[in-house]
């Protein structure tokens, strides 16, 4: 074999190791963004919830507050009507009265209503709470095990691509072109032998003529069946 198809094929070698090891990286991305994601969603819901929370709590300060101004109102309606000299005073101090009890019952019940909400409100926190910990526990093992291949990996590819740079210096600048090109094609296998008379990669059949002149001169020919790099095997 001539010494350029060689070299040549060990930068090859390197070339489909990098593929592989690439698409094992590009296979642990989804992965590792869907649990950054399942994490959001768990904090997101737990946040809102809280903020539905907060958001329940001035409603309770405000109408506690307005509960208590309908009760001064009551006790300053229900002193006016115990110092009335007339009926019609009398009349009119009573109906004064029944006006803030009935506003003081109705900003009661509203208080009630918003004291239950609270407390199922204060259940969801709880419950999302729990849930944002159990993806974080559930994720803790794979994402550091995922981290751990991803780094491995990455370390792999990093002693493989300097090893590559390395042994394409030793192909010549016009062959290592060539087949870069075809490689760019997202072909990863881009150089075969001659299998017989045929190209091994598609069996296209090789002309007598061309396959001695590759066999004499150590050339590599492009396939015409399937555009790969040929060499004249052993
Ligand atoms: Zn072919």
């Amino acid at each position: 074999m001539h010494p350029d198809v060689a070299a040549l094929l060990a930068v090859q070698t390197d070339d489909i190791e990098i593929h592989g090891l690439e698409e094992r990286l590009a296979a642990l991305l989804p992965r590792l963004e869907a649990m950054t994601k399942e994490h959001e969603r768990a904090g997101v819901a737990l946040e809102q919830a809280r903020q539905a929370v907060d958001a329940e709590e001035r409603r309770q300060r405000d109408v506690r507050g307005r509960v208590d101004q309908f009760k001064q109102l009551e006790e300053r309606n229900q002193a006016q009507l115990n110092t009335v000299t007339s009926a019609r005073e009398a009349t009119a101090a009573t109906a004064q009265l029944d006006q803030a009890r009935k506003m003081m019952g109705e900003a009661q019940r509203e208080l009630d209503g918003i004291t239950n909400r609270l407390g199922d409100l204060r259940h969801a926190v709880t419950d999302r709470d729990h849930a944002l910990r159990d993806v974080e526990r559930a994720q803790r093992e794979l994402r550091e095990s995922l981290d751990a291949d991803r780094t491995a990996i990455e370390a792999q590819l990093a002693d493989l691509r300097a090893r590559r740079g390395e042994r394409a210096q030793k192909v010549p600048r016009g062959l290592l072109q060539r087949y870069d090109r075809i490689r760019s094609g997202k072909r990863v296998h881009a150089v075969f032998p001659l299998r017989g008379h045929s190209c091994a990669n598609c069996d296209t059949v090789i002309p007598l003529q061309r396959r001695s002149a590759m066999a004499g001169s150590g050339a590599t020919e492009v396939c015409e069946g399937c555009g790969v790099l040929l060499y004249a095997g052993e």
